[in-house]
């Protein structure tokens, strides 16, 4: 099998990249580097330095001819796509229609494409479900839900095959000490620094943390099922910032200097995803308990320290 990623040289694209060659996949990788590295981009993966808006890359995709298309390339900044919403919008709606095009035009097989809770904006509940309504409150959030519309009207018009995946906050090796979903590498990058870790509020409120390779092995069971779906891909568990400090602290011995600061404007109290839908359809099951995921991501930073 051959397959295209683009995003591959950044946090989740890179260990989607991995998975896929240890398994005997033929991977190429598009990727402009804004915020990847090629440092982890696998040595065995075909790499082109482009810019997904580019006719370049569109004539990649078409010479290369892939089964399937990972769409994880983005501008993933919340805060960005606030100051940059054209910048936001050119890369993540403007560059998925482009390379849903190639994809058209070299008939790919499957469209399996990265979005985010970030769709449903302040929606306030228990549990999210695929079918709640989608009103985004940044311009990361819009510019998915836009990607995510085209994809579906590229299936209605001209049957290009695809999965819809919602990741909820996802954390792991590699990953960038920047932003909320980033939680967990700024607290483990402010300890390896020795400084204060700032709390926003008091740190009750709860996210949905998954772990980079839950997400690689939902990525990888959507290239045969979850045909034309939208799934969230997700524990179905809260854990508050208290919680991962705490477990950061107990489990590995690190002593932390705590402090709480006020809460940021506009931020939502609790945040959990639903899995069912991805249970069922793509046979798939979140393997890693916060403890172990956080126990991996641990060992690699104090790895960088060496
Ligand atoms: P990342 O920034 O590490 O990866 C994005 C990659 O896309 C980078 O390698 C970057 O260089 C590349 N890229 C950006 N603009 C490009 C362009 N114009 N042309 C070519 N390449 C370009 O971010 P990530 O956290 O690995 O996110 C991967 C995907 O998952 C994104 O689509 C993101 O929206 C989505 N997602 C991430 C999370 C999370 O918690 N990290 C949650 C939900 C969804």
């Amino acid at each position: 099998m051959k397959v295209i990623v683009s995003g591959g040289a950044g946090f989740i694209g890179s260990h989607l990249v991995d998975e896929l060659i240890s398994r005997g996949v033929e991977v190429h990788i598009l990727d402009n580097l804004v915020s990847g590295k090629l440092e982890q981009v696998n040595p065995h993966a075909h790499m082109y330095v482009v810019d997904i808006c580019s006719e370049e890359a569109r004539r990649i995709v078409v010479d290369v001819q892939p089964d399937a298309f990972f769409h994880l390339a983005a501008q993933a900044d919340v805060g960005k796509s606030v100051q940059h919403p054209k910048y936001d919008a050119d890369v993540n709606i403007i560059g998925t229609i482009n390379m849903l095009e190639a994809c058209r035009q070299a008939k790919v097989r499957k469209f399996i494409f990265a979005s985010t809770s970030a769709v449903y904006g302040n929606l306030s509940k228990d549990l999210l479900s695929e079918k709640d309504v989608s009103i985004p409150a940044s311009y990361y959030g819009l510019s998915k839900m836009t990607a995510e519309s085209y994809i579906r009207l590229f299936y209605e018009l001209y049957r290009q095959s695809y999965t819809i995946l919602r990741y909820a906050n996802v954390y792991g090796p590699r990953q960038k000490p920047k932003g909320e979903g980033g939680v967990v590498a700024v607290f483990l990058d402010r300890i390896k620094k020795g400084g204060h870790i700032h709390v926003h509020g008091d740190g009750q409120q709860t996210r949905d943390f998954i772990y980079v390779k839950d997400i690689v092995a939902a990525n990888i069971a959507a290239l045969d099922r979850g045909a034309q779906e939208t799934i969230q891909v997700s524990t179905s568990q809260r854990t508050s910032i208290n919680e991962i400090l705490g477990l950061l602290t107990d489990t590995y011995g690190i002593s932390v200097d705590k402090e709480f600061t006020d809460a940021r404007e506009g931020d939502i109290k609790h945040s959990c995803l639903c899995n069912e839908k991805a249970k069922k359809l793509l046979n798939w099951n979140p393997a890693y308990k916060i403890g172990e995921g956080l126990k991996e991501t641990h060992a690699y930073h104090n790895e960088l320290d060496e």
